[in-house]
């Protein structure tokens, strides 16, 4: 039921990904405590664990005020909205917007305290909104986020479980999620690689016997899991590198990803021992780091020391950006000690840090498809992969319309995906995806079968599904609160029909 409200709600908006919502979060929590605090002379616990909920408008923290407002200037009242619709149009006002702030869960939700009582639609809303008020609290508390202490790499004899994130925690040496909103809290970090992860590890979750991955699935997968991986029996280590391909996940479309600091990506490296990895952030909206001269950490001597970036404190923390239309581009990012710029190599705005031995992220602001040509001729299905988290392949473009003046979907928008995935499915690597939500899944993997150059033109390699990795916090829309997704929520992957790789069956057998 909620979940078919957002379909609808979001379907009618310009792409909206939850992925903006979470920048601000990253930026707060990856701050040392005692930085967070230095130019203030209160003690580093602000808030107790009985005393999170706090109605917006008198949050202890500007942050949280400041998005109290931005909702109060973009949300219809819910009830104002429906008699709006019921009603002949010319005898009734615009939906007044929400001022009210619901006693329980603190949102502002309402036009009036009488349209918030007479409202029993809310109450399927009210305890998400008043844990999300909690959580964010909670992030704001001053607290130590134990949650946030990321695990040191895996002993060799100490097998990773990807059943679940408690197993995945317990078995990968994370200190114990203990309440549900240390979970909620961890996931959220921890989504993006994990995500990746999870779908690329010999341990997956998903597989054939669960129906998640096709016979095609199996060959790509087994291909680059031929790469990730040792062969049976051979100790999983960094020594086992020395020979083997750098596997290059191309991340497109990136957004709050890109400006996840890169100790939390080393964690997608720390699962896969004898690899090393090259991430590419592209897209239009990645974050560069900022200008030379201010870097601020040195690369960490601990590959999981969690006290790395962030130059604002909590005081300084820009005024809130409302997450919708389009989401903004993330701020700035760190710049490391190895930063360098790649404008020269790569012709666009990009960097490149060889952050670990183990990883090496760039970051182009570009599109894909006016950097596929550097990459065209060396791309290899056992070596290199593409990524998109919640690309809004669905819905409709921004920019482009058709014949008749229809928006086109953003799939089929000669601005937006048009050309890039015909250009992916030519490289016949892997193309994983991600949506927020059922509906967001089924959006993308609908409009698959009206864009030019794809219908017909893939197979599929995960079938589209639950993911064991999404966030487990609900990410609330601005614009209305009962608008909820999870980022992540979902996972399904293709790659292009090939004669060349069924070709190469004899070698692919050797690993399925
Ligand atoms: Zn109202
Ligand atoms: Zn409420």
């Amino acid at each position: 039921m909620l979940l078919r409200l957002t379909t609808r709600r979001l379907a009618a908006r310009p792409r909206i990904s939850p992925a903006v919502f979470t920048r601000p979060i990253f930026n707060l929590l990856l701050c040392k405590p005692e930085q967070a605090n230095k130019s203030s002379s209160q003690p580093t616990l602000l808030l107790t664990q009985d005393d999170l909920f706090h109605p917006f408008s008198k949050s202890p923290f500007p942050p949280v005020r400041a998005r109290g407002e931005a909702i109060q200037n973009l949300a219809p009242c819910p009830v104002c909205a429906s008699s709006h619709e019921h009603d002949h149009a010319h005898t009734k006002a615009q939906p007044r917007l929400v001022k009210f702030e619901c006693p329980e869960c603190g949102w502002p939700t309402h036009c009036s305290e009488a349209h918030w009582k007479e409202d029993i639609e809310h109450q399927k809303y009210c305890r998400r909104l008043r844990e999300a008020n909690e959580d964010d609290h909670d992030l704001r508390s001053g607290r130590e986020l134990h949650e946030f202490k990321l695990p040191e790499p895996q002993g060799y004899e100490e097998t990773i479980s990807f059943a679940n994130w408690d197993v995945f925690w317990y078995t990968r040496g994370f200190s114990s999620m203990d309440t549900e909103r240390s979970r909620r809290h961890a996931s959220k970090l921890l989504t993006y690689p994990v995500t990746i992860g999870g779908a690329l590890h010999q341990h997956s979750p998903l597989t054939s016997s669960n129906q998640r991955v096709t016979p095609e699935g199996s060959r790509s997968l087994a291909a680059l899991r031929s790469t990730l991986h040792v062969e049976p029996g051979a100790p999983e280590t960094e020594e086992a590198a020395v020979g083997k391909p750098q596997v290059r996940i191309f991340i497109l479309g990136a957004r709050a990803e890109s400006s996840l600091p890169p100790h939390v990506w080393q964690q997608l490296c720390l699962l896969f021992p004898s690899t090393h990895f090259h991430l590419f952030f592209i897209g239009p909206q990645v974050s560069l780091p900022k200008p030379p001269g201010t870097v601020q950490n040195p690369i960490p001597e601990t590959k999981s020391d969690p006290k790395v970036t962030r130059t604002s404190d909590a005081q300084n923390e820009p005024s809130y950006l409302p997450n919708v239309y389009q989401p903004p581009t993330p701020a700035a990012i760190e710049r490391h000690k190895r930063t360098r710029s790649s404008i020269e190599r790569y012709g666009v705005p990009s960097y490149t840090v060889p952050y670990t031995p183990q990883l090496t992220i760039t970051g182009m602001q570009a599109n894909y498809a006016d950097v596929h040509a550097q990459f065209q001729h060396t791309l290899d299905p056992y070596s290199d992969l593409y990524f998109m988290f919640s690309p809004g392949f669905g819905f409709p473009s921004l920019e482009s319309v058709d014949d008749s003046g229809q928006p086109l979907l953003q799939i089929a928008s000669p601005t937006e995906w048009g050309p890039v995935l015909p250009m992916l499915l030519a490289s016949k690597c892997s193309v994983f995806v991600t949506g927020f939500s059922p509906a967001d899944v089924e959006r993308d993997v609908r409009s698959l079968s009206l864009a030019p150059g794809v219908a017909g033109e893939f197979e599929w390699v995960i079938t589209p599904g639950p993911n064991t990795f999404g966030s487990e916090k609900w990410e609330i829309a601005d614009f209305d609160p009962r608008v909820m997704v999870k980022t992540n929520w979902g996972i399904w992957a293709i790659r292009g029909k090939s004669r060349d790789i069924q070709q190469k069956d004899k070698i692919f057998s050797l690993f399925s």
